[in-house]
């Protein structure tokens, strides 16, 4: 049995549409592979201490907690590059996959400047784009599809072409509306619009976590789980998108 040390940034301002069920998730089936696990809530002014962190989660949020949670985060931005680069498996949802860009413009035209760790942009607009959402995408070389729910004003797009997205729209938004993109991927790190939370409907994303961080401390996940009921619920979501 290991111990896995969850991290969840800014609980109380950044988690939105059940966000933080994702890490309960992990918590659940890091217990069925055998493994406990414990959630540090990080909040403005605390320390972001990486060394023991396994994960890294921050949840969605509207403009308003984005800006407030930039401050804290704006010193926090080399530390962060660097545990990204050294492949910590990191979940960002929404509002918090939009603070790795460069800025964030709202429909009213203000900017905030983003974290600048990625080269994209968003540019909100007053119309929402809202729904559940189905996309395709690759993980630990499998074709796999994932569901969720979307909800924002931004529209993110991609100024670096060789940005890999987390996966293709099949139905729904998805970065923004036009290029059939979702999310970003880099490393471990994932950064998606789809909420729900993301993980409790797609086993096979938290499984992609779960394994990262498992490797990271060169352990092994074998045992198979009866993901009858996940699967179910992601069936549900496909079919209703899928008419
Ligand atoms: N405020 C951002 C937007 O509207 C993010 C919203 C969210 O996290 N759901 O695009």
């Amino acid at each position: 049995m290991a111990h896995f040390h969850l991290a969840q940034l800014y609980p109380n301002l950044m988690n939105l549409y059940g966000d933080r069920g994702n890490l309960l998730c992990l918590q659940k089936r890091l217990e069925w592979y055998g493994h406990d696990s414990s959630i540090e809530n990080i909040n403005p002014g605390d320390n972001l201490d990486f060394k023991h962190i396994d994960l890294l989660f921050m949840g969605g949020g509207s403009e308003r907690e984005q800006e407030l949670v930039l401050q804290d985060l704006a010193d926090k931005t080399d530390s962060l590059m660097k545990a990204i680069e050294e492949g910590l498996p990191i979940l960002f949802i929404c509002g918090a996959y939009q603070l790795l860009g460069e800025y964030y413009r709202s429909h009213e035209g203000k900017e905030m400047q983003g974290l600048g760790l990625f080269s994209f942009f968003t540019q909100g607009l007053k119309e929402r784009l809202t729904g559940n959402i189905l996309i395709q995408t690759t993980l630990n070389g499998a074709e796999e599809s994932v569901v969720g729910f979307e909800n924002h004003g931004g529209r993110t797009y991609f100024i670096d072409k060789r940005l890999q997205a987390f996966g293709s729209v099949i139905r729904g938004f998805g970065n923004n509306g036009e290029d059939k993109q979702e999310g970003i991927r880099y490393k471990n790190l994932l950064g998606s619009y789809l909420h729900g939370p993301l993980l409790p409907k797609n086993p096979k994303v938290a499984d992609f976590f779960i394994k990262a961080m498992a490797e990271r401390k060169g352990l092994k996940i074998e045992r198979i789980l009866d993901d009858s009921l996940e699967n179910y619920a992601h069936e549900q979501v496909k079919r209703k998108l899928m008419g």
